[in-house]
């Protein structure tokens, strides 16, 4: 017996504390089932996921072999404390250093994206003795009370009244560029960012990092141009700067690369990972180089949960699943069709400003009549993709981005399907 989407909405929305993001729209889709690229309501109506649970469901939901080693490791342990060593966390390890970039050699687990976050930070603190961070407008985090001190939506710190805790330079964003006139948005923001690090006068302190997304996700699917992760790579090296990147959405196959980052062939000194490394369980983490990954003595970071062996098991499988199939090149050859194919279907419609992305991770910017965004626009579409049982996601600066982050096992077919009803919903009205 399965109770009615309405039933259980109504068993939330008598129980659940404000503050969660469940009722924003007055009646949210009631998961009931996943399998793939899909994902069922309680009256048994199909949905396409091109959302795949906010980028998560990398290697699809449920997939056969995630399930597998999720159904044998719960037979045999689920909780280990994280003080204890497991084989589980050991697998982990070798797999997810087999996958991150030389030389990164080192892990330090987490539950979520924003705890890595948080921790990638406070390590290149401890590990420079600076405590100043740089990051940039659009960044998103996550909203623990640690890690939202550097997203750039101030909205997401007032329910906490906290302030921020970095300083802000403009994402460069080649479509909605901070700068008037012909200036690279790429060269503006990393003229802006070589003077606070060089201008013994600019009022920034020496950080100890530079955090950014290679792939802005939540900040509108924004890809920066050429050369500007470059940029910032040699003004690290130049200032004894550390850099971070967060492949949490971007990384692990998402853009058509292992990481986002290697599309310019830069290494970050700490890469934070998460989303859908865990195949579909609560696992991220911090990869970074030994001279830095051993920086603290023994008990500086825990948390009960941290090495969980089912998540770990689960982790494991996911990562197999990745490489195996060759995820990260099919997301590169469907992503490249569907921005070609999206690109040339929404041409000549007005509202559609920008169609943009990297792999299976695509934005469609969606404006006013004066270019400018249209939040209202994009809410309304993703409510008709609904409607015609296609999920996607909602994002940007401003919430006027349509996000597609499918799961990248999607089959071309199926694919070709949705984007079919993304360009008649775009083109409708
Ligand atoms: N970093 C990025 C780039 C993200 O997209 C997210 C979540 O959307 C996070 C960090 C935070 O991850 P979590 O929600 O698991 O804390």
């Amino acid at each position: 017996m399965t109770a009615s989407s309405e039933s259980v909405r109504e068993r939330i929305r008598a129980a659940e504390g404000t503050g969660m993001r469940t009722f924003w729209e007055p009646e949210p889709l009631v998961w009931a089932r996943t399998e793939g690229c899909n994902v069922w309501d309680a009256e048994g109506r199909e949905y396409l996921d091109l959302y795949a649970g906010f980028a998560v469901a990398n290697v699809g939901y449920c997939h056969p072999r995630v399930t597998e080693a999720i159904r044998e490791q719960a037979a045999t342990m689920t909780h280990c404390p994280s003080a204890a060593p497991s084989e589980a966390r050991a697998e982990l390890y070798e797999r997810l250093l087999e996958i991150a970039p030389p030389p990164l050699d080192r892990v330090l687990l987490a539950v979520t994206g924003a705890m890595a976050n948080e921790t990638a930070v406070q390590l290149a603190r401890a590990a420079t003795g600076r405590r100043n961070v740089i990051t940039f407008s659009g960044t998103y985090p996550g909203r623990t009370v640690g890690a939202v001190r550097y997203a750039g939506k101030h909205a997401y710190r007032e329910p906490f009244g906290i302030a921020a805790d970095a300083h802000f330079v403009p994402y460069p964003d080649p479509y909605r560029s901070p700068w008037a006139g012909d200036a690279d948005p790429g060269e503006a923001a990393l003229g802006l960012v070589e003077h606070g690090l060089t201008d013994p006068a600019s009022g920034v302190e020496p950080p100890a990092c530079i955090l950014v997304e290679p792939i802005q996700g939540n900040g509108g699917v924004v890809v920066p141009p050429a050369g500007f992760l470059r940029g910032l790579r040699e003004l690290c090296d130049r200032t004894g700067t550390l850099l971070v990147f967060d492949e949490i959405q971007c990384g692990f196959g998402r853009s058509g690369r292992m990481w986002a980052a290697q599309h310019e062939d830069v290494v970050p000194d700490l890469m934070t990972v998460g989303k859908g490394i865990g195949g579909g369980l609560a696992l991220a983490a911090v990869v970074g180089p030994e001279r830095l990954m051993t920086t603290w003595e023994p008990d500086a970071v825990t948390s009960t949960f941290l090495a969980n062996a089912l998540n770990a098991s689960a982790g494991c499988a996911a990562i197999d699943v990745l490489r195996e199939e060759q995820l990260p090149e099919r997301s590169a050859r469907l992503g490249e069709h569907a921005l070609a194919r999206l690109s040339m279907d929404l041409a000549d419609r007005p509202a559609v400003g920008d169609v943009r992305g990297r792999g299976l991770f695509l934005g469609i910017e969606l404006v006013g009549e004066g270019g400018e965004p249209n939040a209202e626009l994009a809410a309304e579409k993703q409510r008709a993709l609904r409607e015609r049982a296609v999920l996607v996601g909602r994002g940007g600066r401003y919430g006027n981005v349509l996000i597609l982050a499918p799961p990248l096992v999607i089959e071309d077919d199926v694919f070709d399907g949705g984007l079919d009803t993304v360009a008649e919903v775009l083109s409708a009205g």
